[in-house]
């Protein structure tokens, strides 16, 4: 290890038990430590999981950011509890990044699209094999519908073409991203997310299964259907092909210029109508609240925002996840701070990070 770079940038050691204790303070940690070129060391890995430690997730974000800057690392290994990780210089190319299991490729995603996108200069294509939809992680559809829009507006563009769906427990999911290095006009402009003069809000629901009987999606959109009855609403019912089973219902909320999107699994135990309704219940409160972030998409847009000149955004619940992460990008030099609106409205305010 050249101990020069030591020297200039100290090591920066961050305990991944404190806070939600989970993957995110590892995938945001090595994002930060790639974009600001901060070796950093992690121990205690997601601790507080029932199985601690780099699982197969977690162990392809490691090596996708080592591979995407050339970075020596210590302890990348399964299961491992603690890691080394000194950053290098972000090449932009082609490359290839597979999760043997069902693990989220998204999350493979975002730990790798901020540093191709900030700290190159040339076009990257990356294609990713594993789950593109799974349980307490974003969806493809998140990424493309919601994340990536918001993130367009702070200069962060993407393409995503998908080719395989990918469910848990079977995953075999795949699809290519294409990242493009951000534009200097974009550079440093901080961003609060404009709201726009129409009132009206659309659901575009899309029920998308793969070997199980055709009657579910029917069940699923008509049940959602009757529950949003004063609602636009779009409906798709998608039949596709898999490794194994899969069903999942996807509502994609355009309100005042914002786009979210809420998703549920289908499961064992749970019928149709239970699916459309758990779904529904979290769209309601998100409408109620007039949020114009999920508060899935609050935890994943204070990085962007804060490597992006920063800004603000309102969401309906402050979660463990966003506060965490918050904590995460102040370890790093930034900052970020919350006000309660009302009871089911946050903004949040992120200070940008020279990079
Ligand atoms: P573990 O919790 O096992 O460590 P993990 O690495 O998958 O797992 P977490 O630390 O829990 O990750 O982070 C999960 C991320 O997925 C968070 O950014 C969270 O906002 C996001 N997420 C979870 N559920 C959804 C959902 N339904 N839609 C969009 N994003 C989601």
């Amino acid at each position: 290890m050249n101990s020069l770079q030591e020297v200039a940038h100290p090591l920066l050691v961050i305990d991944g038990s404190v806070g939600e204790g989970g993957g995110q303070i590892l995938r945001s940690s090595l994002t930060l430590a790639v974009c600001l070129q901060r070796p950093i060391r992690l121990i205690n890995i997601r601790k507080k999981r029932s199985k601690p430690g780099l699982l197969r997730q977690h162990l392809t974000c490691v090596r996708a950011a080592k591979e995407i800057c050339g970075a020596y690392v210590e302890g990348d290994f399964l299961g491992s509890n603690e890691i080394s990780f000194y950053p290098g210089k972000v090449q932009p190319g082609r490359y290839c990044f597979k999760i043997s299991t069902a693990g989220s490729t998204c999350l493979v995603f975002q730990t790798v699209l901020l540093p191709l996108v900030l700290k190159t200069n040339q076009v990257s294509e990356i294609v990713f094999e594993g789950g593109t939809h799974n349980p307490k992680a974003p969806a493809l559809d998140f990424i493309t519908e919601s994340f990536l829009v918001f993130c367009k507006q702070l200069g962060i563009n993407a393409d995503v073409e998908l080719d395989r769906y990918g469910f848990s427990p079977a995953g075999g999911g795949r699809w290519t991203a294409t990242v493009y290095p951000r534009s200097d006009v974009e550079k440093n402009k901080a961003c609060v997310f404009e709201k726009n003069d129409d009132k009206d809000i659309n659901i575009k629901l899309q029920a998308v299964s793969s070997n199980i009987p055709k009657s579910i999606n029917f069940r699923e959109i008509e049940k959602f259907r009757h529950l949003a009855k004063n609602i636009d609403l779009n409906t798709e019912d998608k039949r596709i092909n898999t490794l194994g089973q899969g069903n999942v219902l996807i509502a994609t909320i355009a309100n005042q210029g914002y786009s979210n999107v809420l998703m549920q699994l289908g499961e064992h135990k749970l019928s149709a109508e239970q699916v459309a309704e758990k779904l529904y219940r979290r769209c309601s409160e998100l409408m109620e609240s007039g949020a114009q972030a999920s508060e899935y998409l609050a935890d994943q847009l204070m990085l962007p925002l804060a490597l992006c000149g920063g800004g603000e955004f309102t969401t309906n619940e402050l979660t463990l996840h966003a506060k965490t992460n918050g904590d995460v990008i102040k370890l790093f030099g930034g900052d970020v701070k919350y006000t309660k609106l009302k009871a089911n409205l946050w903004k949040v305010f992120v200070s940008p990070i020279a990079c």
